[in-house]
Formats: C-alpha cells, sequence, structure tokens
C-alpha cells in the first residue's frame, strides 16, 4: 500500500534539519519516494494511494530507543526507591530465574507498545536473564517485535563470572553453551521481517565476563558481523570490580581486545575520564544515555555535553522499566533536557533540538542503520509518526514544533505511528493486537511471577517515611 501524507509539516532532521510547511510526503511500499509541496503531489499520486490529511500535524522520524530490557515490564515499581544493590538482590535477580517465553512475551509487547504509543519505531533490547537453563525467553521478545511490526535488535545477554562482584550465581552460562545460543538466535531470527529484526551481543558488562568470554564476544561480532552493547561505568562501582576481576581499566581492555570500535554502543557512561572520552572518540564507539533511569537509580550524570562537543555519536535510551518505571520516549525527551540543565546551572547547555537529534538520527548512526532510519528523506524506510496537538491541551498552543514535542506534549499527541510504511498504530489504537488483551496477560503473569519470586511483599510494603 502507498501513502500519501499531505498538508503537512515535515520535520525531516536531514543533514540541515529543514522543516517544511504545507508540504507532503508519498511512501511508496516501505521507503519515502517524494517530498514536496503539497500542491505539487496531491494531483501526482492519485491512484492506489491512502492519502492522509496532516493539517496541523507535524510528522516526525520514528524515535530510536537504544537501550531496554523488555522483560523488566513485569517488575515495574517493585524495586522504587532502593539502593542498587537491594535493587538487584531483592527484586530483580529473584525474578529471574522464572521468566518464561509467555513472560517475555507479554513484558515485550505491553512494553514497546508503549513506545509506539510514544513515537519509538526502534528498540534496541538487551535481553540478559538466562538463567536455570535456556527457555526460549529471547524468542518471546522477538515474536513480540514480530507481532506489532516494530523495528528491533535482541541483544543476547550473558554472564560468565563477577560473582564476587555480585553477579546473581544461577545466571551463570558455559561460554560453549553460550556461544551456540548466540548462533542459533542469529541462524534463526537475524535480519527476518524484511531485514526489521536483528540480533546483536549484549553481554551484561566487562566486569561480569571473563577475559575468555569477552574474546569469544569479539570473534562472534567479527565472524557474524553484529552489533556489540556494553553496560559502561554506570557508577564508580563498575570501575572497580572491572579493575578487580580484569586488573586494569574498562577502556584499556576493550582497545586490547578490539572490542573498541563503531560496532560498540555503550551504555550510561555516567563516570568517565578525559582519557576515556579520548579514547572513545579516537575508536569511534557510541554511547546510549539513559537519563531516567540514571536519575531513579542515582547512578549521575553522564557527562552528555561533552560528549556532544567532541563530535561521539549519543543515542538515548529508556533502559528497563524496572528503572524507569515506563517505556514512555516522550518523557525521556524532557527529563534529558532538563537533567543536563540542572546539573550544569545553564539552560542553554541542552537544547530541544540537540534532545531530537540524539532521539532519532544520532540513535540511527548508534545502531548503524542511519543509511536506512533517523531521519525523514527520500530513499529512506518509512519509520514515523504523526503528531497531533490538539489530542492534548498540554501542547496548545503550538510555536515550534520541536520545542512542543521535548517540553510540553504527552502520549495522546502521538496519533498514527508507521514502520517499513506499514501503520503500526492509527489514531491512538495500536493495529496489530488488542491492548486490552495484552494488559490483562501483562498483569495476570506479573502477578504470578512475584509469588514465585517471592517479591510480592513488595506489593505491601510498609509506609517509607522520612
Ligand atoms: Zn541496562
Amino acid at each position: 500500500m502507498n501513502t500519501l501524507i499531505k498538508n503537512t509539516c515535515i520535520v525531516t532532521m536531514n543533514e540541515d534539519r529543514d522543516i517544511f510547511y504545507e508540504y507532503a510526503l508519498y511512501i511508496e511500499g516501505e521507503r519515502i519516494f517524494e517530498i514536496g509541496p503539497t500542491k505539487v503531489m496531491e494531483n501526482k499520486y492519485v491512484n492506489n494511494t491512502r492519502v492522509i490529511d496532516g493539517t496541523g500535524k507535524i510528522v516526525f522520524p520514528g524515535l530510536i530507543n537504544t537501550h531496554n530490557h523488555l522483560f523488566q515490564v513485569l517488575l515495574k515499581g517493585l524495586g522504587d526507591d532502593m539502593v542498587l544493590k537491594d535493587w538487584l538482590e531483592f527484586m530483580t535477580f529473584p525474578s529471574t530465574p522464572y521468566l518464561t517465553e509467555e513472560n517475555c512475551y507479554f513484558a515485550a509487547l505491553n512494553g514497546l507498545m508503549e513506545g509506539i504509543h510514544s513515537g519509538v519505531t526502534t528498540t534496541f533490547d538487551y535481553m540478559y536473564p538466562h538463567a536455570s537453563g535456556y527457555k526460549n525467553t529471547d524468542e518471546g521478545i522477538i515474536k513480540a517485535m514480530q507481532k506489532l511490526g516494530v523495528r528491533g535488535f535482541l541483544g543476547r545477554g550473558w554472564v560468565d563470572a563477577g560473582i564476587e562482584a555480585g553477579v546473581y550465581p544461577a545466571m551463570i552460562e558455559q561460554i560453549d553453551d553460550i556461544e551456540k545460543a548466540v548462533r542459533d538466535l542469529h541462524n534463526k531470527y537475524h535480519n527476518i521481517e524484511n531485514g526489521r529484526i536483528k540480533i546483536a551481543l549484549a553481554p551484561a558488562a566487562v566486569w561480569s565476563n571473563s577475559g575468555d568470554s569477552l574474546k569469544m564476544l569479539k570473534r562472534l561480532s567479527d565472524e557474524l558481523d553484529l552489533l556489540v552493547s556494553l553496560h559502561v561505568s554506570e557508577t564508580p562501582f563498575d570501575r572497580e570490580a572491572v579493575h578487580n576481576l580484569h586488573g586494569k581499566d574498562e577502556i584499556d581492555l576493550l582497545i586490547e581486545l578490539g572490542l573498541l570500535n563503531e560496532k560498540l554502543i555503550m551504555v550510561h557512561c555516567v563516570c568517565l575520564t578525559d582519557y576515556d572520552i579520548s579514547k572513545i572518540k579516537e575508536y569511534g564507539a557510541t554511547v546510549s544515555h539513559n537519563p531516567v533511569s540514571n536519575m531513579y537509580l542515582s547512578s549521575g550524570v553522564a557527562p552528555i555535553p561533552r560528549l556532544n562537543r567532541e563530535g561521539i555519536c549519543v543515542g538515548l535510551g529508556l533502559d528497563g522499566a524496572a528503572s524507569n518505571n515506563s517505556n514512555d520516549m516522550i518523557e525521556l525527551l524532557k527529563m534529558t533536557a532538563l537533567l543536563q540543565k540542572v546539573h550544569h546551572r545553564n539552560p542553554t547547555i541542552m537544547t530541544a533540538d540537540k534532545v531530537l537529534e540524539m532521539a532519532t538520527i544520532e540513535g540511527a548512526k548508534a545502531l548503524m542503520l542511519d543509511e536506512e532510519i533517523g531521519s525523514l528523506e527520500i530513499g529512506k524506510k518509512a519509520d514515523l509518526f504523526i503528531f497531533n496537538p490538539k489530542k492534548d491541551l498540554k501542547a496548545i498552543p503550538m510555536h515550534n514544533p520541536v520545542s512542543t514535542l521535548v517540553y510540553s506534549c504527552g502520549n495522546k499527541n502521538v496519533e498514527t505511528v508507521m514502520v517499513d510504511g506499514d501503520i503500526i498504530m492509527e489514531d491512538g489504537i495500536v493495529t496489530k493486537i488488542d491492548e486490552e488483551f495484552v494488559a490483562d496477560n501483562c498483569q495476570r503473569l506479573a502477578d504470578e511471577l512475584s509469588v514465585k519470586a517471592g517479591t510480592d511483599k513488595l506489593k505491601k510494603r510498609p509506609w517509607k517515611r522520612i
């Protein structure tokens, strides 16, 4: 089906950052075929074309979420107001051995649909728990991505060390088993669904992997040409734990192993030294910034303005719903700007424009997909959302569309979402599955999981007075 969106404003995020008014965008199949003034376009494309009147609306490129743990949707709200050690020990780790394919499927459906409602079209999921054997948890995530028609990466996570530093023993896997699992996933799912689904490598962190595991990571990344993502320097603890396990600083180890390169997405990067930053820049690795999670867990403030000035590619990430506690990308946009402004006591240090760059074209570059997505340009995939300011008064009046998107709108303003030219949400309704069905199942599975994991006691916790 071809589509013409006419009489609209198009925020392109192209090289010149053009914003066109009274324009039209014609999509042929999965790709953007032409962008031009409505007057020229509307008589040209009439046959076999679905016409969407975009009067008073804005077309944005789909937002790109470079970091998530979708299974954590089931844990949402159980780990509030805890220090990280307790959050892991009492809530996250005990839940992981009981995860099933069905758990992960409905958690991912719920989380991805929250994302769609906030304009997300691409998600990099970092699926790390594979405790108690291999129970098709990765498949649960992939099937949810397939069902909803979104673009997504399944980053297969693993740990094979780090018990001394707090890794949950039941999560430890043997290197041969990990390699087999990665190869199986790659054979079955890499580049399926017209290339929308891809497999990536996501060992949890350098401090939870042995040298042999990291060498295997490098070998698989080279052989299968897969992206790599690692949690890096989230807190001072990470730096210390890396040193304790490997006897050297993380950045030097990554260089030594050949892992610091443009295929590496470094998640968090809150505690970087000048030396780290110079090496990230030199080797072309990219950064996933997760400000809501960093605030929720009190990890700190990543030096994003500095990374931006150095020309290092930074994308945005929601992180898992157990440390966010949602998959709301619109909320994240505002937080991204406000966090840096207050931290630096400087309102000019982070602009709405820069935030949108990180959420679109920079995120696409981090995922090495900027030839295909991240901006609305002829030849690129039609991954986009239509924003209607009138659907939520928060967005009225609108003077500048980028300002409104970042600072003063809500999910109700995201009206229609398209991936690969296919409408996956129309007039606020996800088209591929019944939302109430997903909500019912997600709640049921979360309740059952909390009983099995013993985390149900956290639901009726004592009032926390300060
Ligand atoms: Zn994470």
